[in-house]
């Protein structure tokens, strides 16, 4: 796989400070495939000086222009769509047809959805005698994780460029290479120098030293819980803008009157794709007591069919870590009625389909986000029950409500503690606020909600 040996700053790539670098592994054969530089406190305050340097003339761009130049970008991660699927596919292990559809195909929409925002949003406003100005926040920090590598790039530095802020992305270690294909389309576009640039490195190294930074305005995370917590402590201490992306272990709630076997076999796509990856994922499945055994046969199922497809997950950590919780489930009483903890292939870092029965809610499968193909389903006995099951974690994240009548599953939504609900198979919608009630989150992304996180007010009065 093709890697640069330097790091995207000030429209260039510049040899790193240091001579560390980190080793990108094929999770699907653990075969070594690129080495790219361990970014240190030099590169990220290089980067920022170069982000702080560009920021006064990218915000007095006008909106028309950067939503041109974000147009641009959308059009040359269209016309580079093979190759940074391959990448996604090289680095984080997902099947290639989920790479082109998902991993490419989301990150494009929003891009386009950003280059028509930034043309037509309402950057000044009136107010009564009062001019409202909406201004960029500054220099943003973006922080991403691996699961979706590229979707999560985009979803900050989209809306960022569009707002008229400049940016300095620490993607994960585990997939620098799209970061890099990423930074190399920038580029290409036609984005003045210094507006976005990158740095590749460890967390508690380079992610640390962005956030820490004072140069920095704003940070934009996406991860565990844990981290985003030290980040949210370390950007409130240096009163610092922060958004938080975190974890889930959202319900997909069924309802007696639901179409039964379609809800379970969505809900078990939406748990194994991308290897249960996704923070979104509808982790715990809520049945009626009447329906119980029937789902759970559905279910199993499902998860066996999967078995043929489904990819590794990211690497060797996270699948001991995700082992270790069928484990733990089987341990508190949990029923195995498919997958398990045994490896379903020799090589790579694979995890079968696993599915639990007979989980109760406080049992760990239930309460904690495992970040594997693992779904865990609970009967409830009636409605108030099933809600207090779907509220009953420190998360909110997303959920569903599956019923024969929308207007009765709109209400129970509507109930729950969560950023986004998908009603009887809701599509995902680029444009719509993505974010997390309680311990998910602070902050939305996507659509216009997405952007105003980069911008603060200014009021002046006549
Ligand atoms: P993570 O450690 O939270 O990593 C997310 C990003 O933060 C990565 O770029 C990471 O760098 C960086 N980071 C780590 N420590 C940091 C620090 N002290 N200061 C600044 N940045 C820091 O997540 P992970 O290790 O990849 O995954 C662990 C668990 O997090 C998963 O099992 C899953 O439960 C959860 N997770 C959630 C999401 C989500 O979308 N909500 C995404 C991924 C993971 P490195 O890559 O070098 O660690
Ligand atoms: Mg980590």
């Amino acid at each position: 796989m093709k890697a640069h040996d330097g790091m995207y700053i000030d429209g260039e790539w510049r040899p790193a400070a240091g001579a560390d670098t980190i080793a990108v592994v094929n999770p699907a054969d653990e075969q070594v495939i690129a080495l790219v530089p361990a970014g240190t406190i030099e590169d990220v305050d290089a980067a920022v000086r170069a982000a702080r340097t560009a920021f006064p003339a990218w915000a007095a761009t006008p909106p028309a222009e950067r939503a041109a130049l974000i147009g641009a970008l959308r059009d040359v991660l269209v016309a580079r769509k093979d190759e940074i699927a391959a990448t996604v596919t090289a680095e984080l292990g997902s099947p290639l047809k989920f790479s082109q559809a998902v991993h490419v195909g989301a990150p494009i929409a929003v891009a386009g959805s950003y280059a028509d925002l930034a043309a037509s949003y309402a950057f000044e406003e009136k107010v009564g005698n009062s001019t409202v100005y909406l201004e960029p926040v500054g220099v943003v920090g973006a922080i991403t994780p691996w699961n979706y590598p590229l979707h999560q790039i985009v979803a900050k530095v989209a809306p960022a460029l569009a707002a008229g802020c400049t940016v300095v992305l620490k993607p994960a270690e585990d997939t620098p290479l799209t970061a890099q294909l990423f930074a190399e389309a920038v580029h290409e576009a036609g984005v003045p120098a210094g507006v976005f640039n990158l740095v590749t490195g460890l967390g508690p190294v380079a992610g640390q030293a962005l956030v820490e930074h004072e140069g920095v305005d704003l940070v934009s995370f996406t991860g565990s819980t844990a981290v985003g917590r030290q980040i949210g402590a370390t950007a409130g201490a240096a009163v610092k803008r922060v958004a938080l992306e975190l974890g889930g272990k959202s319900a997909n709630v069924i309802l007696p009157s639901a179409d039964l076997a379609k809800a379970v076999n969505v809900g078990v796509a939406n748990v194994m794709s991308n290897s249960g990856q996704t923070c979104s994922a509808w982790t715990r499945m809520l049945v009626h007591d009447a329906q119980y055994d029937e789902a759970v046969a559905l279910a199993a199922e499902a998860a066996a069919k999967y078995g043929e497809r489904i990819g590794p997950v990211v690497n060797a950590k996270q699948r001991e870590r995700v082992l270790g919780y069928i484990e733990k489930g089987v341990a508190e009483g949990a029923r195995l009625v498919a997958g398990g903890p045994e490896s379903p292939r020799e090589r790579g870092y694979y995890v079968s389909p696993t599915v639990f029965a007979d989980v109760t809610p406080e049992m760990a499968v239930a309460q904690e986000e495992i970040f594997g193909p693992v779904l865990s389903v609970i009967r409830y006995e009636d409605e108030a029950d099933a809600l207090r099951i779907a509220n009953g974690t420190v998360y909110g994240l997303a959920g569903a409500v599956w019923a024969g009548d929308e207007a009765e599953a709109v209400a129970f939504a509507r109930r729950l503690d969560t950023g986004q609900v998908d009603i009887n198979g809701g599509r995902f919608n680029p444009r719509a606020p993505f974010g997390g009630y309680k311990q998910s989150g602070v902050g939305r992304e996507l659509g216009a909600h997405g952007l105003s996180e980069y911008l603060q007010t200014k009021s002046l009065q006549f």
